[in-house]
């Protein structure tokens, strides 16, 4: 029998709405408080740093989303993406597990990113914004935002932590190419950067500095503002389009995930594929485990605490009510950049909570063992942090064979390595730090 390893969508097929899972979670989000009075934030409150439409999604508990026509239009440059059944995989690890993943990889930048910073682009044009900011860690975001601004052209401003801007040039290179530019941070271009500098002149920056300048610049410039690549309700809410099209893709295979794995980085990815599986556990008695897969060198789901705290370092966000390892916390210089964030942002921090997902912790070495397992199965090379859900799934996978059941295993793929190939190199040197 022909095996279907690659489940496709036709661009017909493309879900047309998001799904907001405010609108069903059993306990309702604690509000964000305002940086000053410490009050719950009103929606005047953060106009100077968003546009309109993304701080009514930020606190919208409408069931359904309709994505805008021209965000759709855009989506189709790489959407419907691929759900994969891991069939070598399966027989490598010889597991009676089925596995299948979801190939956000295949975006132009290279990870699940565009997904939110498409709409963002777009509902900021629409409201006649000429600039946004932000900050970039190993640069996937600042790619998949400069990606999508050039298309309304936005002018796209990145801070890019330091060590990553001299260790990772050809992301800058991406950003540029869509017509970003790329600001080393901290810099000379902010009082924030100035502090900073002029405490340590060799500051290696941080994605907590970074999101400091970037706030800074738009809260001091009429026509500029603020873009955030994850951890808040909206940029989640943009990224159930991963798992809306998943729930139709295992459709036409007749199973259903009994477990959903993504990597943990402030929760985008993992909530936009588990967010549509969940709303089957809330309304139709299913009960899908969702499993967020951190870093163990940033481990805030796993070892952090609850309570409200700022998403930058010096202090300038709204406090946001979450798991965190404290705004002032700076992880080692892992190679998954993108899981180098302190907090957990509210919605999946509220469902952690209530024990409705779970979370573990991988290490690096452990990250990379699995990574190149699934290189050498698959072929795909994924990027750092996709590999910390590889390596949990080879976890669950390997569960499945002990207790010999036919488990239907679910993770996010959720970017490629192929810029990554130096952290590799040291991988294979046996350079690479355990944590
Ligand atoms: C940014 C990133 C992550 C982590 O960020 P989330 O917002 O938690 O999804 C994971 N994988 C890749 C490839 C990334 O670029």
């Amino acid at each position: 029998m022909t095996k279907i390893r690659r489940i496709q969508l036709n661009e017909r097929e493309m879900p047309t709405q998001w799904y907001n899972i405010q609108a069903d979670m059993p306990n309702p989000l604690l509000p964000l408080l305002h940086p000053g009075t410490k009050q719950p934030i009103q929606a005047a409150d953060l106009e100077p740093l968003f546009a309109r439409a993304l701080i009514e999604q930020e606190v919208s508990t409408e069931r359904y989303i309709d994505i805008p026509e021209e965000v759709q239009d855009l989506y189709r440059l790489y959407r419907p993406t691929p759900l994969h059944r891991a069939y070598n995989l399966e027989k490598m690890l010889d597991t009676p597990a089925k596995i299948y993943y979801k190939n956000e990889s295949v975006s132009p930048p290279g990870s699940h990113k565009p997904n939110t910073a498409i709409p963002q682009a777009f509902y900021n044009y629409k409201e006649g914004v000429k600039k946004m900011t932000t900050e970039t860690g190993a640069g996937q975001w600042g790619s998949a935002l400069s990606f999508a601004t050039n298309f309304f052209g936005i002018e796209c401003k990145v801070f890019m932590v330091k060590v990553s801007y001299q260790q990772k040039p050809y992301r800058k290179s991406m950003m540029n190419l869509w017509n970003g530019s790329v600001i080393p941070s901290p810099s000379n271009e902010t009082n924030a950067g100035r502090a900073f500098l002029a405490e340590d002149p060799n500051h290696p920056g941080s994605l907590g500095v970074a999101i400091s300048e970037a706030i800074e610049v738009a809260a001091t410039n009429e026509d500029t503002k603020y873009s955030l690549g994850s951890v808040l309700n909206h940029v989640l809410l943009h990224q159930t389009i991963i798992g809306l099209e998943a729930v139709k893709q295992l459709e036409m295979t007749g199973d259903f995930p009994d477990l959903v794995i993504g990597p943990f980085g402030g929760g985008s990815n993992f909530g936009g594929l588990s967010f549509p599986f969940l709303r089957y556990n809330f309304t139709e008695g299913k009960k899908t485990r969702c499993i967020a897969v951190e870093s163990t060198s940033c481990p805030k789901l796993t070892k952090g605490k609850f309570e409200y705290d700022f998403g930058d370092t010096a202090g300038m966000t709204p406090l946001i009510p979450m798991y965190t390892l404290g705004h002032k916390f700076i992880p080692p210089a892992i190679h998954a950049g993108g899981l180098r964030y302190h907090g957990a942002g509210a919605i999946v921090s509220q469902l952690l909570k209530d024990k409705l997902i779970e979370a573990r912790s991988v290490e690096q070495t452990e990250s990379f063992e699995a990574a190149v397992t699934f290189a050498r199965a698959e072929g795909m090379i994924p990027a750092p942090e996709t590999s910390h859900a590889i390596a949990q799934a080879i976890k669950e996978a390997m569960i499945a064979r002990e207790e010999g059941v036919a488990k239907t295993i679910l993770f996010n793929f959720s970017g490629h390595g192929l810029l990554d190939m130096g952290a590799y190199d040291e991988y294979f040197a046996k350079n690479l730090q355990v944590q």
